[in-house]
């Protein structure tokens, strides 16, 4: 019997399975990963486990046995290499055809690379997305080494904080006018610069890589102001493309990543996106999530819709991130906002920073301030916007103003 095929062992796929088998118990179901370890947690790649603070197995979503046990093929080391849709059926690299009832593509996205003509190619010039990346660049990681950041977002700066706690000499650069500039209020980016700093890390904004020199392996940058510096590797945090390759080949519809609609469909029925990959609709545009929660929650839609159950996405995006003894948790999405405010917390180096469009809240950065997160959280979902006055003053119990 044909059953559920799930292309990508990773953070949606895994939950995609799980709950598919729960609603499902009979059908046989597939997971098809090209990596070769069962799917795990990405999030700790730049934070503890590159700190070498968590073991590999708690990095695991699920023990590999638990798919034996709940009656899902597991298939590591295996590549899809194309979709065939009028016979219903995916083909691996090495040619086996695998028919579906019913298919879904988790198959994330793809860090950008730098091209071979500017050094991308040399050794010692790693990206930040899968285990073999982390476990590849750790091995750089001892005390005194100088290690060059290319991209001031998350990712180059939980790299830069992990490398800096570990003793490196750490150069991170970024093209544009600030770290963060993408994806926070400049307010955010200040506490950020300023932190990461304070921790000996030299941040150069405006500034770009014009190249790496070295032979075989990176010796050295140069950066577009026309300084060179010496590095022994160089981490590569400049962006992720959504994985539409197999989608693209297939003939579904692609916007930003592969289109669904609300129940995690793709333009032909019998094929559901969810995850990193995957654009859906919210709250009127079409947006793409790069997140652990979106992933989870969008999979579990397609999982419920593929066994014949009707089920809708309503995304409430949060996001955190560490860097030193810093958390920072981030509710709602602050594209569009036109001011904000800045909330200080309690306690030193806590803050929060509050994205308005109008009178309306959109999003909250908090950091190392869990009740402005919630508090922010559980309005920007009940549609409260506090006044930009109310939100600024330290002497507001926040609570009071949830109405
Ligand atoms: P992935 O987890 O990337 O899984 C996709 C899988 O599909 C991969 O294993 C890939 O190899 C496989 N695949 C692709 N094509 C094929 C094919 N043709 N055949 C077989 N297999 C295929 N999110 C947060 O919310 N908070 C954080 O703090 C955070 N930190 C992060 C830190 C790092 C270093 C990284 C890389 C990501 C972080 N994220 C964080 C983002 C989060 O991990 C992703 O949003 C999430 O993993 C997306 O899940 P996914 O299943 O869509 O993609």
């Amino acid at each position: 019997m044909a059953g559920h095929i799930v292309i990508g062992g990773g953070q949606a796929g895994a939950a995609l399975v799980a709950k598919l088998r729960q609603v499902d118990p009979d059908t046989p179901i597939t997971l098809i990963g090209e990596e070769s370890v069962p799917p795990y947690q990405r999030p700790p790649l730049s934070k503890k486990y590159l700190m070498g603070e968590m073991e590999l197995e708690r990095l695991f979503l699920r023990p590999e046995r638990f798919y034996a046990e709940q009656n899902i093929t597991l298939r590591l080391n295996a590549r899809v290499s194309s979709i065939d849709r009028t016979a219903c059926q995916v083909v691996l690299e090495g040619g086996e055809h695998l028919s579906y009832r019913a298919l879904a593509l988790t198959t994330g996205s793809t860090p950008r690379t730098l091209p071979a003509a500017v050094g991308g190619d040399l050794g010692g010039v790693y990206s930040v997305r899968s285990l073999a990346h982390i476990d590849a660049m750790a091995q750089g990681f001892t005390p005194g080494a100088r290690c060059l950041i290319v991209g001031g977002g998350y990712i180059g700066l939980e790299a830069a904080a992990v490398a800096a706690s570990r003793g490196l000499n750490v150069v991170l650069v970024e093209a544009m006018d600030r770290i963060l500039q993408r994806v926070a209020a400049s307010e955010t980016a200040s506490y950020f610069r300023d932190l990461h700093r304070a921790h000996g890390v030299d941040i150069r904004e405006g500034t770009g890589l014009k190249r790496l020199t070295g032979d075989t392996k990176v010796t050295g940058a140069v950066l577009s102001d026309g300084t060179s510096i010496e590095v022994d590797f160089a981490i590569i945090g400049i962006g992720i493309m959504p994985d539409v390759t197999l989608a693209e080949q297939a003939g579904l519809e692609i916007d930003n990543g592969i289109r669904v609609d609300a129940g995690s469909r793709t333009s032909d029925p019998a094929i559901f996106a969810a995850g990193d990959c995957a654009s859906f609709p919210y709250r009127g545009n079409r947006i793409r999530l790069e997140s652990v929660p979106n992933a989870i929650e969008q999979a579990e839609v397609a999982a419920l819709n593929m066994a014949g159950q009707s089920a809708e996405y309503g995304a409430k995006p949060w996001f955190w991130s560490d860097q030193y003894d810093v958390k920072l948790q981030i509710a709602g999405l602050n594209t569009g906002y036109d001011h904000i405010v800045v909330r200080p917390g309690a306690r030193e180096q806590t803050q929060s920073v509050w994205y308005f469009k109008g009178a309306q809240l959109l999003a909250v950065d908090a950091m190392n301030d869990p009740r402005a997160y919630m508090v922010g959280k559980r309005m920007i979902e009940g549609n409260i916007s506090p006044t930009a006055e109310a939100v600024g003053n330290p002497d507001t119990d926040l609570k009071s103003l949830m109405g």
